[in-house]
């Protein structure tokens, strides 16, 4: 597989693609570290400093919860409104988780009947319930007479707190241990939107000269009732997440419904103020951080949730998905350009090699139509050269030859012999016996003078019926032998001409040595033959004769 892909052209953009990716893979990862690294911190930092708001207005909320029950010990008997002028001032706007806060005194029985014959007239409420401090029936107290709202705009507590469980169990812990106690956390519906939040109730205890009794005994005695503090989880939150709301902008509080069934099954008893946002984020940052307060333990718990909407700015400004989205499309370009130039570099290779077959071929047909052309022409020069009715050599290809004899002759001094040959009587032969005979008369002369010339020899003819023989490196016996023998052999082959005086075909011939009469030079052989030829005729043909 490895042969296989080093040999491909797409290894390199490939291999390039991958380490661009590898690339961004490394810059994403160590970016996202880098940035989970700041967000842990920042969702601590963040975790911290909301715990510490947490801690100060509820540390702020008891402060005035016990100036107001040093303010019930010094006088008892206050009027309610007093305190409420009080809280009015003291109370941080928009910065407290104080709901209400309630002076609850320790009802005489007559007091007590009165209350309920009251109560009884108004219509649609249901039974006071009384909640029993200890086995003493004069010890009964524990009725919130009434819970003012701290504000004229916040709504009406209910007037049997203390007979909900938990606030009375926190009223009793008060009474007994002569502290500040906190109920157990409580569930409030909001009246109108239906809305539930999580409360507690604050019990402080308040004794006459401000001299909390030793014995427990003597406390209960003493006890002259308590100052009750509802305090939010809701308003913390609101006051830390919603900084914002200062004064002007703090709405008034609902009328708040303690539910009868208690929404608030928390294992443990911490009063923990919850989620505020979106849903939480599943596997996100968790931070807890706890702080005492009137002796109890108070925790924030804060979570990470999801974000409520993210817009392209947020995402582009995480830098974490931009830098490594682009330098992958930086390298994915590159190894497209790569891609893209191989590819073209083997579209040149294959157009290159694919020309170089076709020029090839046209090469080899070129070559060929060349040797056909040479071929031709050899065959052409060799026509031109060529008797077509006797197949000898025209006189043209004897001029050639008897020229390469002249220049052969030069050079070797050997001497070279012409016959010429001239058929007696043609024309009373054709005229007689026809053209159609005359040229077998002329072929057949044409072979006898090719039997018996030499193969180097060169025998043609030179126009009409004449014909040469070039004979070369010969003598003059040899020249005259040759010429009568052709003679002979025409004369023997008996052919019938009428025209001719002895009945049959002849020819004359006329013969002459290059050698011959140097000192006449440059006189040609071939004259001197013609002129011998001339001679032969006239002195009664069918003879052959040479000048030595
Ligand atoms: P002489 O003995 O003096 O040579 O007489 P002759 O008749 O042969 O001489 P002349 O020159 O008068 O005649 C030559 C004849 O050769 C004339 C022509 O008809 C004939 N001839 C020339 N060329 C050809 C040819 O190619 N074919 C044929 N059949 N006859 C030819
Ligand atoms: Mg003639
Ligand atoms: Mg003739």
């Amino acid at each position: 597989m490895w042969s296989r892909l080093r040999n491909s052209r797409s290894t390199i953009p490939l291999l390039v693609l991958f380490m661009g990716l590898s690339a961004a893979i490394a810059t994403w990862s160590s970016q996202r570290t880098r940035e989970e690294i700041d967000e842990a911190s920042k969702f601590t930092l963040v975790a911290e400093s909301l715990s510490e708001q947490l801690q100060v207005r509820i540390q702020a909320d008891a402060d005035v919860l016990r100036f107001v029950q040093s303010f019930a010990q010094l006088d008892p008997l206050r009027a309610a409104t007093d305190f409420n002028r009080y809280l009015e001032r003291s109370r941080g706007q928009g910065r407290s988780g104080l709901h209400a806060v309630a002076l609850v005194r320790r009802l005489t029985p007559e007091a007590l009947t009165a209350w309920q014959a009251a109560r009884s007239t108004e219509p649609g409420l249901p039974p006071l319930r009384i909640h029993p401090l200890g086995d003493d029936p004069a010890l009964h107290h524990d009725i919130i007479e009434r819970v003012d709202p701290p504000l004229e705009t916040e709504g009406l507590l209910g007037l049997d707190l203390a007979t909900h469980a938990r606030c009375a169990a926190a009223m009793d812990q008060a009474a007994v241990s002569g502290r500040a106690s906190v109920s157990l956390p409580l569930t409030w519906t909001v009246a109108q939107d239906g809305r539930r939040v999580t409360a507690v109730i604050v019990a402080l205890p308040v004794y006459r000269d401000q001299v909390v009794p030793e014995q427990v005994a003597r406390r209960l005695t003493e006890l002259h009732g308590f100052v009750v503090g509802l305090i939010l989880g809701d308003r913390y939150l609101r006051g830390i997440f919603e900084p914002s709301s200062g004064a002007g902008s703090r709405k008034p509080n609902r009328e708040l419904i303690l539910s009868d069934d208690d929404g608030y099954d928390r294992a443990d008893d911490d009063f923990r103020v919850g989620l505020f946002g979106g849903p939480a984020l599943e596997g996100g940052r968790t931070s807890r951080s706890e702080f005492p307060v009137f002796d109890r333990l108070w925790a924030l718990e804060v979570t990470e949730s999801m974000p409520r909407s993210m817009t392209i700015d947020d995402l582009l400004a995480r830098s974490s998905t931009t830098l490594p989205v682009a330098v992958f499309l930086v390298v994915a370009l590159c190894a497209g350009i790569v891609w893209t130039l191989s590819r073209q570099n083997l579209r040149v290779q294959q157009e290159v090699k694919q020309r170089t077959h076709e020029l090839n071929q046209k090469n080899v047909q070129l070559e060929a139509s060349e040797r056909e052309l040479e071929a031709v022409n050899a065959r052409l020069l060799e026509q031109s050269n060529t008797d077509a009715l006797t197949g000898v050599a025209n006189r043209r290809g004897f001029e050639l030859q008897l020229e390469k004899e002249r220049q052969r002759t030069t050079r070797t001094s050997v001497p070279y012999g012409l016959l010429i040959f001239d058929v007696d009587f043609f024309k009373g032969y054709n005229d007689r016996y026809g053209h159609v005979a005359g040229d077998e008369v002329l072929k057949r002369v044409a072979d006898t003078l090719f039997a018996e010339a030499r193969r180097i020899d060169c025998v043609a003819r030179y126009g009409g019926e004449e014909f040469v023989v070039l004979a070369s490196g010969t003598d003059a016996t040899g020249l005259l032998a040759m010429g009568e023998r052709i003679r002979a052999r025409m004369q023997e082959a008996g052919i019938a001409n009428e025209a001719s005086p002895l009945g049959i075909l002849t020819i004359s011939g006329g013969g002459a040595l290059s050698s011959v009469d140097p000192e006449h030079a440059p006189r040609p052989v071939f004259e001197v033959a013609d002129g011998c030829l001339y001679e032969a005729k006239a002195t009664g043909r069918n003879r052959v004769v040479m000048r030595m």
